[in-house]
């Protein structure tokens, strides 16, 4: 059973508890969103590192395009600034013509990115040039490259806009030279006409994924080889979309993720200027295939984070509900335990009280007195008792009623109750009461009990029945020093005795006589 020092303590606990339960609830809060964001940080490490994974290869792709690019144009122009000599030191004439052809037609069987080499004159007639069987009639005056050559000094290659061959159909990308006469004078262009095939082929040589793609243009943002090749593209203006304006015109090299305007595509995009011409390639690879993988995976791996934190977040909630039981549980046990304190309390009281009258009952005065006497009789103290009985209460019974009876006696036993410590009152039976006085001779017994029988009196309860008109009592009072010989029985017959005298002498009075003393027991 729970002494009143433990109810603090079971309530500490509780306290503790309630602690422990916001402890736990936090905690697995905690382990979850750490769960949580671990997950989302490694899985965003694996997406950025895809990412510079796709930006490496495109660009270590942009870098060969570059260098195939300049290669390819390179040996193109290497081979018109031989002819170029050729022409300034041997002149155009008839002989000299005819023996250039064998040569031209060696070129372009040597190099196969050439689709063919062509000698015009200074008014874009054609002199000369690789093919067989070509248009002789047709004249070149109108093509970019052949007004550049003819308005501009310059002595170097000039790459010029992709244009459609007028002998053989296909699309060519014309790199051509100036030739001069011995004066300086303009006197034609020799050009070697480069097939965007050839570069389309080495393009499809390279995975970029199935949405991937690679650019070979001018610096002005004409289109000269894609792939994939999409319809009229060759040729086409892009110097508007981003990669052009914001990106290759600016920059030598550089990576961007940019949204094509032309099929809608997000793309890592690198790209690369060429060192000698005035061209740019681009690698492309589509931003969705570069981190599909990197999504699927991602995915399986949340749903089974999700699935882990679900559980954990199940778990920790039963565990707390689990403490919350514990703790009600606990609750109910406390206050359980007080009730019982409380009757324990009360059984305690019904045991050494009297219920109607408050003061002790004969249980408790019969063991006080055993304690006392002994002790008196240890100390060779004095010991004194009142035996206290109300005057003809049977009569105040049969006048008043019961229930009257019990009142008076209340009253009576308020009076009676004691101030000094170790006095013990109680009520001895029926409308008997008995005053333990331990250290009280004879004489100051006999006063607490002339006391008591005043107070009695001023009461004043009205009782028509006894002689004196209100409730009185008669009390016997006596007081022994016991030794050896003597016993409790001696003290408590000596005072009955003194009661008795003290009803036969008229009541409402307090009598006391050494003659009913024991001589064993000496006077008190
Ligand atoms: P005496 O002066 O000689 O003592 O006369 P008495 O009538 O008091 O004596 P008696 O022993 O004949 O009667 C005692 C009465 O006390 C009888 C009984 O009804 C009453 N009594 C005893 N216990 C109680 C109680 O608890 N309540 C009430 N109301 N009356 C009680
Ligand atoms: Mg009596
Ligand atoms: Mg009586």
């Amino acid at each position: 059973m729970t002494t009143p020092e433990e109810a603090p303590a079971l309530a500490v606990s509780s306290a503790k508890r309630v602690n422990i339960r916001i402890f736990a609830t936090v905690f697995v809060g905690l382990v979850c969103i750490s769960i949580l964001a671990l997950h989302i940080f490694f899985s965003w490490n694996v997406r950025s590192k895809d990412i510079d994974d796709a930006q490496v290869a495109t660009a270590n792709l942009s870098r060969a395009l570059a260098e195939h690019a300049e290669a390819t144009l390179t040996s193109a122009d290497s081979v018109l600034f031989g002819i170029v000599q050729r022409l300034e030191v041997e002149g155009n004439d008839r002989e000299a013509l005819a023996r250039l052809y064998p040569l031209l037609a060696s070129y372009v069987k040597e190099l196969p990115q050439l689709q063919g080499l062509f000698i015009y004159d200074q008014t874009g007639k054609w002199l000369v040039n690789s093919l067989d069987d070509s248009p002789w009639m047709l004249n070149n005056s109108d093509r970019e490259y052949f007004i550049y050559h003819m308005t501009h000094n310059d002595r170097g290659a000039h790459v010029g806009l992709p244009v459609k061959s007028r002998s053989t159909g296909d699309w060519v990308i014309p790199v051509s030279r100036r030739i001069n006469h011995p004066d300086g004078s303009f006197a034609g262009v020799a050009l070697a006409t480069v097939t965007v095939e050839y570069f389309l082929k080495f393009y499809t040589s390279f995975d970029t994924g199935k949405k991937g793609e690679i650019l070979l243009a001018s610096q002005t943002g004409i289109l000269l080889a894609e792939r994939p090749l999409q319809v009229d593209s060759i040729g086409k203006n892009i110097s508007n979309e981003n990669l052009v304006s914001d990106h290759t015109r600016r920059n030598k090299r550089g990576v961007a993720l940019i949204k094509s305007p032309r099929d809608g595509l997000m793309r890592i995009y690198s790209y690369k200027r060429l060192e000698k011409y005035p061209l740019f390639v681009t690698a492309g690879v589509s931003y969705d295939e570069v981190l599909a993988g990197w999504r699927t995976e991602t995915l399986l791996q949340s749903i089974g984070v999700l699935i882990l934190v679900a559980m954990l977040a199940w778990l920790g909630k039963r565990l707390v509900n689990q403490i919350k039981l514990r703790a009600q549980a606990q609750q109910k046990l406390l206050a359980a335990r007080e009730k019982l304190v409380e009757m324990n309390k009360t059984l305690q009281k019904m045991a050494l009280e009297d219920s109607l009258t408050g003061v002790a009952n004969r249980r408790q005065f019969d063991v006080t007195l055993a304690n006392e006497f002994n002790r008196a009789k240890r100390e060779s103290q004095h010991l004194a008792l009142l035996m206290i009985d109300v005057d003809h209460f049977k009569k105040y019974n049969d006048t008043y009623g019961h229930p009257a009876g019990d009142v008076c006696l209340q009253k009576i036993g308020k009076v009676i109750q004691m101030n000094r410590p170790g006095d013990l009152s109680a009520r001895y039976g029926g409308e008997e009461f008995a005053i333990l006085l331990p250290n009280t001779d004879l004489k100051g017994a006999v006063n607490v009990a002339e006391k008591i029988c005043a107070d009695v009196r001023n009461l004043n309860i009205p009782h028509g029945k006894n002689p004196t008109g209100i409730v009185t009592i008669s009390v016997g009072a006596q007081s022994i020093v016991p030794n050896k010989n003597c016993n409790l029985m001696d003290l408590v017959s000596a005072a009955d005795k003194a009661l008795y005298t003290a009803k036969a002498r008229g009541r409402d009075q307090v009598c006391s006589s050494d003659d009913e003393i024991p001589p064993a027991c000496g006077p008190g």
